[in-house]
């Protein structure tokens, strides 16, 4: 049956769904390919060399921010380098590139968390975010820590607890499933203790009620991973337009194939051929 899959279309984001092991798509266009099915087969990738914009449909040389054109990433406030950097957030100046985008995404509940992608971390995320952007990271497992009631609040917490924790995935190890075991229950303690100081003053700024410590439970997840790399090499349809090999797992947003892992994200908005070989 696998064998009679070919479909081309703009690349996507893989959608997952936790659970254990996590359920993965591949988004081709409008085609929904069940891939845990397919651990153990041969797949080709074919990079057309067309890049669309997934904002506003445009062809575009080269993919900014993972599928934006060029007009894009400089207008859209989804691509504003406060994404990346929350505490530098200047919705509250009325800069905002787009207020009513921020109002939807940003001044909305945040969670602050400490993941286990390749030891511990600290990150936030929309709370409708949670648990997709844990599996986007590889985490094996994550726990809220606070809830906050905005990006930029989130991003002041961040900072924080990065005097005290990394804020980084070590890829690779995440990709060769090099994780230490933590407690993260325990770790969670720690880290508010850490930072009491900080949150006590930025309740003090923001209210009371801005920044709540929950007690979630540890969220675990496992990855449809039949071989785990001894080295990682990475594909990339840039410089080679073809990729093929057996697909041996999927983890993070990472196709592990045995010739080298490809990062499906980083190449959102490319025009693909997807097909499987046996
Ligand atoms: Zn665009």
């Amino acid at each position: 049956m696998s064998e009679s899959i070919d479909v081309t279309g703009r690349l996507r984001k893989m959608p997952a769904e936790a659970g254990d092991p996590v359920a993965y798509n591949l988004a081709i266009g409008d085609n929904r390919i069940t891939l845990n099915d397919l651990i153990g087969h041969k797949v080709r990738l074919n990079f057309d060399g067309v890049i669309r914009c997934i904002h506003c449909d445009r062809t575009t040389k080269k993919s900014f921010n993972q599928g934006y054109c060029y007009p894009c990433f400089r207008k859209l406030a989804a691509c504003d380098s406060c994404i990346m950097s929350p505490e530098k957030c200047h919705y509250h100046l009325g800069t905002c590139r787009e207020p009513e985008w921020g109002e939807a995404n940003c001044m909305v509940e945040h969670v602050v968390y400490l993941a286990n992608s390749s030891g511990l971390k600290v990150g936030i995320t929309r709370a409708t975010q949670v648990p997709t952007r844990w599996i986007d990271q590889g985490a094996v497992t994550a726990i809220p820590m606070l809830r906050v009631a905005s990006r930029y609040l989130s991003g002041l917490v961040e900072v924080a607890c990065k005097n005290h924790v990394a804020d980084r995935t070590n890829w690779r190890a995440m990709l060769k499933g090099d994780v230490p075991e933590l407690d993260l229950v325990q770790e969670r303690e720690r880290l508010l203790d850490l930072i009491a100081d900080d949150l006590a003053q930025f309740r003090a700024q923001h209210g009371e009620e801005s920044i709540r410590i929950v007690d979630e439970a540890t969220l675990g997840l496992g990855y449809p991973v039949q071989v785990w790399p001894a080295k990682v090499k990475t594909h990339n349809l840039d410089k080679t337009p073809e990729v093929e090999g057996l697909l041996e797992g999927i983890k993070g947003q990472y196709l592990m194939l045995d010739t080298g892992v490809i990062n499906i994200r980083k190449f959102t908005g490319y025009e693909v051929r997807f097909r499987v070989l046996d």
